[in-house]
């Protein structure tokens, strides 16, 4: 379906941060290309680092990264798994992208004579980087969710970029506006003042919602939803109420159930009548909810007290147990808590292990501890990006006897470099936006468990570092028994590691998990989890 004008959507949150704006965005999303729309989703930042690349997953929890190597907010993992549409660089705009490129043209002299100020030149970079998207002609709808709450300082010059825009594409633009209603336990009543109060704050910024989403706990009661409609000036069937879910993969169904999608389209004057396409995510939904088995995965890590650091891990092992009609319960396992002495206690109870993606030196002993126990107990191992180069560092000290085998990163010194800076990385002294980043291309080789689990002779999957296997000593390893089984074709650097006599024992240097959609597992992910299905059996 063609509509003849993009279509702009803003979604701004209230009342508290976390309500879920990514989540209710990409449902919209979702339920607009089930009608057969072509729709994308782009997060606007208020912070002022370029990207998220240089902030600790305990900050800002995963840094998600799209084919053309951007560094980008988590929300954007969730536009991809829900629409399963790729993003790309233009998709997360953040406060730091939008100065940093109005500081620039200053320099370049595109100003001359001017003063150069938030409004409008700081607004107008906004309204620029909002209209890229439309102005591709691709998408039918852009749906725009601007991170924070309205109110805070720093989104401020976002909340006047967008007001301008509507004033600009009058019909073709539209507001929802997220909020939570409390309940209150003492009183046993849900509260609609913090969203009154949300709704005036964007009133003073001249922004009036179009769709208020209710976050609650609570069914909101047709008295409740005619009391937010009459104080916050929207129609009853505006009012849409976001109840809490099990799983995320939930809201969508909801938000159908609310009308969120009829509404929308009606406002934008669009036919709200067209049939919808929700087949496969039902049956993925049904899967999901009634599991026939159950898997349980270890996964090791260092940032495990905040989920959200391997937010697309997760998301992808969901998505292979939905494929296996099976349930999969993640252990999650601190890295500093294992060590050569209790690792059997730790690990000997699950069905497989996955050692995590990361940086620096903490933890990375109990990783090696971790992978040597999987390694010799037969027992399935998925290792990602540093969960890989732990997997090669064990298999030389351990294997190769090369007792101090490391990677440079951590000890630069070392005797055996078995993973090392590329050559391009050497002379690159900049943090932001300098890693090996996105889409690379790797050929699988024949008669390799990765080639089984792919069924096909090459792929492309997404980068996010800057240290390598060292090729120096690819031929000792593939003696022993740790093969590369993906190589990129046009720079020969190692992919993925395989262990032939193991179960399943892979190592990839890529992220598969950023690629893994709810239509689309990833194969690796499907193949892991069946090894630790057999494994329990
Ligand atoms: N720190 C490692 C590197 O830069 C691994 C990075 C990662 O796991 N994403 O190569």
């Amino acid at each position: 379906m063609s509509i003849s004008a993009t279509k702009y959507i803003f979604v701004t949150g209230g009342v508290t941060s976390s309500l879920g704006k990514g989540i209710i965005s990409a449902s919209l999303g979702k339920l607009l290309i089930a009608r057969g729309y072509s729709v994308t989703i782009q997060k606007l930042d208020p912070y002022i680092n370029v990207d998220p690349g240089t902030m600790n997953p305990y900050e800002h929890g995963e840094c998600y990264v799209t084919e053309d190597g951007a560094e980008t907010d988590l929300d954007l993992g969730h536009y991809e798994r829900f629409l399963n549409t790729p993003t790309s660089q233009a998709n997360n705009v953040t406060t730091g992208k939008i100065y940093q490129t109005v500081i620039n043209k200053e320099r370049e002299g595109a100003y001359l004579g001017k003063t150069v100020q938030i409004i409008p030149h700081i607004t107008d970079e906004i309204k620029r980087c909002v209209k890229i998207l439309g102005d591709t002609k691709k998408y039918d709808f852009v749906i725009t969710e601007i991170g924070g709450t309205v109110g805070d300082i720093e989104s401020l010059p976002y909340i006047e970029a967008v007001r301008q825009l509507k004033w600009e594409l009058e019909d073709d633009a539209l507001f929802i506006h997220l909020t939570l209603i409390p309940f209150l336990k003492a009183s046993g009543e849900l509260k609609t003042k913090p969203t009154q109060h949300s709704v005036k704050t964007l009133l003073e910024s001249g922004i009036q919602p179009d769709v208020l989403v209710c976050r609650t706990e609570h069914h909101l009661d047709a008295n409740i939803k005619r009391k937010i409609a009459l104080f916050c000036n929207v129609g009853k069937d505006a009012v849409i109420e976001s109840i809490d879910v099990d799983s995320i993969y939930e809201v969508p169904i909801k938000m159908l159930d609310e009308g969120l999608d009829k509404v929308v389209l009606k406002k934008l004057n669009l036919n709200h009548a067209t049939k919808l396409n929700l087949d496969n995510w039902n049956n993925f939904l049904k899967k999901l909810q009634n599991p026939k088995e159950k898997v349980k995965i270890g996964l090791i890590g260092k940032y495990i007290e905040l989920k959200d650091s391997y937010k697309s891990i997760s998301e992808a092992l969901i998505h292979a147990g939905a494929n296996h009609n099976c349930e999969v319960e993640v252990k999650w396992i601190h890295a500093e808590s294992i060590d050569t002495k209790n690792v059997k206690k730790e690990l000997q109870n699950l069905d497989g292990i996955l050692v995590a993606p990361g940086f620096g030196d903490r933890g990375i002993e109990g990783k090696i501890a971790g992978i040597k126990y999987v390694r010799e107990n037969s027992i399935p191992f998925f290792g990602i990006c540093l969960g890989m180069q732990c997997a090669v560092i064990e298999f030389a000290r351990n294997v190769l006897g090369m007792k101090t085998a490391h990677t440079t990163e951590i000890d630069s010194k070392t005797k055996f470099p078995v993973i090392d800076l590329m050559q391009e990385q050497t002379k690159i002294i900049n943090k932001g936006g300098t890693m090996r980043l996105g889409e690379y291309p790797c050929d699988i080789k024949s008669g390799s468990k990765t080639r089984k689990a792919y069924n096909q002779k090459a792929t492309k999957e997404r980068h996010r570092h800057r240290y390598e296997f060292n090729n120096t000593y690819l031929e000792k390893f593939e003696k022993a028994g740790m093969n590369a089984t993906g190589i990129n074709p046009k720079s020969n650097l190692v992919e993925i590691v395989e262990i032939n006599n193991h179960p399943w024992f892979v190592g990839v240097q890529f992220h598969p998990e950023y690629k893994s959609t709810v239509s689309n597992p990833h194969p690796l992910f499907i193949h892991f989890l069946k090894a630790c299905l057999n494994q329990k059996k």
